[in-house]
């Protein structure tokens, strides 16, 4: 695995601007469903088994952190938290790489490997925190 930098071709997909803007359309649009009072979505997994399933909390985890109550985040659900603050850091990012047209880093060449590192790091994350909300359903 290789880190490079380099600026993107005009006709290549532009990663930073997309998500940029999947992101703060979801922001935007989460907030106005919010503001609006609707309904907030329950979760199927949880009413047919009583357990939380792996975003539970992801809602009232994002609705805490824009509030700043990064703990109460943190209850609701930490990888939920941990992806919020990993989009934030993103955007802030890729706002700067668009306005200035700076190259952009890219991980290129990646072993067999260092993919199945990756994807079993993915794994257990992900597990690591299920076992967590498993362990606090009582909040759910
Ligand atoms: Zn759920």
């Amino acid at each position: 695995m290789r880190l490079i930098w380099r600026r993107i071709p005009p006709d290549n997909f532009n990663h930073e601007l997309v998500w940029l803007v999947v992101s703060i359309a979801a922001a935007v649009g989460g907030g106005i469903w919010l503001s609006l009072g609707l309904p907030t979505l329950r979760c199927p997994f949880l009413a047919v088994t009583g357990y939380p399933c792996l975003t539970c909390g992801a809602t009232r985890c994002a609705i805490a952190f824009l509030h700043g109550n990064i703990s109460a985040a943190w209850s609701w659900n930490p990888l939920a938290l941990l992806a919020l603050c990993g989009v934030a850091l993103f955007d802030v990012y890729a706002a700067i790489v668009l306005v200035t047209r700076a190259p952009r880093p890219r991980l290129i060449d990646w072993t067999q490997a260092e993919k199945n590192a990756v994807r079993v790091a993915v794994i257990v994350v992900i597990a690591v925190n299920w076992a967590y909300l498993l362990a606090h359903r009582a909040q759910y």
